[in-house]
């Protein structure tokens, strides 16, 4: 869950927002004996049809809910008529709402969208899994779908594995510039940032926060990331690179190794020694995203004229997307015809269940506070002490994610007792 689909119990199927071909597919889904499939939808002659086909699903005729699963409440129904807990089913979708009920509900989510490009409001609450097609939802349920390129590779090279992954995606969007200019945004998997739960364990964000304080370690890894989504976008067409410059020359750099040894390997120009920062502007973190525009505000320089060309513009994580617009405007005011951002990570909102699920327990073994943590390398969600870190007293204690949960009824019986307020 949150991550990976860990040994998922029960599907949900969002028939709504899915297409129609794939009603008779269901019930050939591999491991269907052992797993539950409920499917859902207004449409009451669809479901009956699909239920005439398939013996073996479960579908959703008597609910009080419709649309289903836009309602924070129908997921306590729906979990107890799958017989899992929220941390093992799988939510497929194609509609933004029910994504993010699902999300609200820590339950994994497969989002179906038939475009390589995914709509922009989704970016900072990316699905577990992206799938264009019935093919994916197979790949993706039979285990063999790796997710998101960057996530996979950081992890496989972590563990010094080999990789042996299919179907890695990239999320693609567009950003804005101004009135007359957008630009392609290629990002490579999500971000986390310290304070939130999945951040632990994720060597992706993690490595990332590494770099930026200078870590080189992380660059053969990263530039092997970036060549290969820029490979897989348009190799040919592109005829120079560059990235956000540091806030002053004198800094380090993190990007030019990276950019110098893509520029080696194709025939693009690197630009780094002509977009500057000619002005200090003061940390994004804490602002809000008007405040993040005017703080990089004429912050670059581009000291060259690039009419005509295609260039790429690296950065590493996309909060707002203020900076990378900052400079691709620049890019573009010196005669750039297209800038595709390129970025590693997409930083991603914490969500309710989230919010809620960093709400402590206390400790059974110190009397300390227990807080949600993923597994490094299974990553599976459990509850672990905060005083592993006590250097005198070092407490090891770990309670499983259900029964964290359930000792803080979080899970489906607190569905039941919550307000409307989350319906939309
Ligand atoms: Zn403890």
């Amino acid at each position: 869950m949150f991550i990976t689909l860990n040994d998922w119990k029960g599907i949900v199927v969002d028939i709504d927002a899915i297409p129609e071909e794939w009603d008779s597919k269901w019930e050939l889904l591999p491991e269907i004996g052992k797993k539950k499939i409920l499917l859902c939808g207004i449409n009451k002659e669809r479901l009956k049809k699909i239920k005439s086909n398939g013996e073996a699903l479960l579908i959703s005729e008597e609910t009080p809910f419709e649309p289903l699963l836009f309602y924070h409440k129908a997921y306590a129904h729906i979990l107890e008529l799958l017989g899992s807990k929220s941390a093992q089913t799988v939510v497929i979708t194609g509609s933004r709402g029910a994504l993010k009920q699902a999300q609200n509900c820590g339950i994994s989510s497969i989002f179906y969208c038939k475009e390589e490009e995914i709509p922009a409001e989704l970016i900072t609450m990316l699905p577990d899994h992206i799938a264009q097609s019935w093919e994916d939802i197979e790949k993706i349920i039979g285990q063999e779908c790796a997710g998101y390129l960057a996530e996979r590779r950081v992890q496989r090279y972590a563990n010094q594995q080999k990789d042996q992954d299919t179907l890695m995606r990239t999320i693609q969007t567009e950003l804005e510039i101004d009135e007359t200019h957008t630009c392609p945004l290629i990002a490579a998997g999500r971000y986390f940032s310290q304070n939130d739960p999945r951040a632990y364990g994720h060597q992706l964000s993690k490595r990332v926060l590494l770099h930026k304080w200078e870590d080189t370690a992380q660059t053969e890894i990263f530039t092997e990331i970036y060549r290969e989504i820029i490979k897989s976008a348009a190799w040919e067409s592109i005829d120079a690179i560059t990235r956000i410059p540091p806030k002053d020359s004198r800094q380090f750099d993190r990007f030019a190794e990276i950019t110098k040894a893509i520029a080696a390997d194709t025939s693009a120009e690197d630009l780094s020694d002509s977009l500057i920062c000619v002005k200090k502007y003061g940390s994004q973190r804490t602002l809000n995203r008007a405040e993040r525009e005017a703080n990089v505000q004429g912050a670059f320089e581009m000291k060259k004229r690039v009419d005509g060309k295609q260039i790429v513009l690296l950065d590493d994580i996309l909060t707002s997307g203020s900076t990378a617009q900052e400079a691709a405007k620049q890019l573009y005011v010196a005669g750039a015809k297209k800038v595709t951002v390129v970025v590693l990570a997409i930083k991603q909102d914490i969500n309710r269940f989230l919010e809620d699920a960093l709400q402590p327990i206390r400790c059974r073994k110190c009397g300390g506070e227990m807080q949600l943590r993923i597994n490094r390398t299974t990553q599976e969600a459990f509850f672990g002490c905060r005083e592993l870190y006590n250097k005198e007293a070092p407490c090891t204690y770990i309670e499983s994610y259900q029964k964290g949960l359930e000792r803080r009824n979080l899970d489906a019986g607190f569905f039941h007792e919550q307000e409307d307020r989350y319906l939309f």
